[in-house]
């Protein structure tokens, strides 16, 4: 834990920190999109993979397509939720093949931020293999901006996070039944 401390020296911050948004409230990958328009208006390119996600049916995914051309989004799932206890073969193989993704167009080298959507979580139903993910956080380019979201992240990526905020659940509308709001939660 870095908070709190008193900052006795500045110096130029270091491109290429790893994020990781993690907690069980409401605003993790939002707070990846919105860091991605933040950076897109400084013309940075910004490509994002979607683990466990099939939807096409979000927000963000259309406002790229329809307005940001320096925005990249990628989905590596099904529609279908994922059962942590019994994950489909069909998930485990769209899990691998979106890390397979991820690894070659970090190598490639051609976005400025990169922002594995829920991969804490393919990590946290073992869909995918953390050594891997770990490789490849640490061979990433060293100008590269890496965002990891997804609740449950495990405690070998939090300890390789530059910024690693938990977002907690304190209240959310879903436990007063209330069902998922387009353009709010989707
Ligand atoms: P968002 O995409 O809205 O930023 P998130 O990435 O923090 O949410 P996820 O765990 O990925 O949260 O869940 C995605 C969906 O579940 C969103 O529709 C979100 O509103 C909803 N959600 C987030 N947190 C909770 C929660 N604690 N209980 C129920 N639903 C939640
Ligand atoms: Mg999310």
């Amino acid at each position: 834990m870095r908070e709190g401390g008193v900052r006795h020296v500045s110096k130029p911050a270091k491109n290429g920190m790893v994020h990781v948004y993690t907690g069980n409230g409401k605003g993790k990958t939002t707070a990846a999109v919105g860091l991605a328009l933040r950076a897109i208006g400084h013309g940075r390119r910004v490509f994002m993979l979607q683990f466990m996600k099939g939807s096409k049916n979000y927000g963000e995914i259309i406002a790229a397509e329809k307005y940001l051309p320096s925005f990249t989004i990628v989905q590596s799932g099904l529609e279908t939720f994922v059962d942590r206890e019994n994950p489909s073969p069909e998930d485990i193989r769209l899990a691998i093949e979106g890390l397979e993704t991820a690894r070659e167009v970090i190598f490639e080298n051609r976005y400025d931020l990169v922002i594995l959507d829920e991969i804490n979580v393919a990590l946290d139903f073992g869909l995918i293999p953390l050594e891997e993910v770990i490789e490849l956080i640490k061979n990433r380019p060293p100008e590269m901006e890496l965002v990891l979201t997804g609740r449950y992240a495990p405690k070998e990526i939090i300890e390789l996070g530059d910024v690693v905020s938990e977002v907690c659940l304190i209240s959310h509308p879903y436990y007063h039944g209330v069902e998922a709001r387009k353009g709010i939660d989707y």
